[in-house]
């Protein structure tokens, strides 16, 4: 049976909710209220009326908070240990500021999500060039650059990506949608398994 592969999770917005409380502590800012969808880019800047560094101050204070971020998906523990106990790889990748990387590795190990390695990118270092055959993100930048080298891409939906198209990247709108694409399920039982059948040898 063919062996599953080593799989890139990013953190913001696949992972961890942190639009929602970005958005949260940016309404209070601005004195009205801001949403998710209000929000045109990942990068947030020309979505909502404050100026960059104000923006930049409000995520910085998302992740210093980072005990009482939400996950994204509920059983967020419960899928990503399926990933693993069927035998793919995980790896964990995010982009964020050198000085938050300790905060996300906090919160990572805080909701117990099992990896194997972990990879701090920047410009220099982007997440196509991590030696994995499929990423999970919700950035069609990073999505498209990861594709372009003849490996699968996942684009987690989110309302920033909406009119996003990114050639032979897979749409999906959970991680539950991932596992499907590699024949796991999740049974009546609330176990996910592997239903793919190669045949008797
Ligand atoms: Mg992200």
């Amino acid at each position: 049976m063919t062996e599953f592969p080593k799989i890139v999770f990013d953190v913001d917005n696949v992972l961890a909710n942190t639009m929602k409380v970005f958005c949260e502590k940016a309404s209070k800012l601005i004195g009205f209220e801001v949403t998710k969808k209000q929000i045109r880019s990942h990068k947030i800047v020309g979505s909502i009326p404050l100026p960059p560094e104000t923006i930049f101050r409000i995520q910085t204070e998302v992740w210093s908070d980072w005990a009482v971020l939400p996950v994204l998906e509920r059983n967020l523990y419960e899928k990503m240990d399926s990933f693993k106990k069927i035998g793919f790889e995980v790896y964990i990748a995010t982009a964020v500021p050198s000085k938050l990387v300790p905060y996300v590795e906090k919160w990572i190990r805080s909701k117990r999500i099992p990896f194997s390695k972990f990879f701090h990118c920047s410009k220099k270092r982007p997440k196509s060039l991590i030696q994995a055959e499929a990423l999970v993100d919700d950035s069609p930048e990073e999505v498209r650059r990861f594709v372009s080298s003849r490996r699968q891409g996942f684009l987690y939906r989110q309302p920033w990506n909406i009119n996003s198209k990114v050639a032979k990247a897979i749409v999906v709108q959970n991680l539950d949608d991932v596992l499907r694409h590699y024949g796991v399920e999740k049974g009546e039982n609330g176990v996910y398994r592997d239903i793919r059948w190669s045949g008797n040898g």
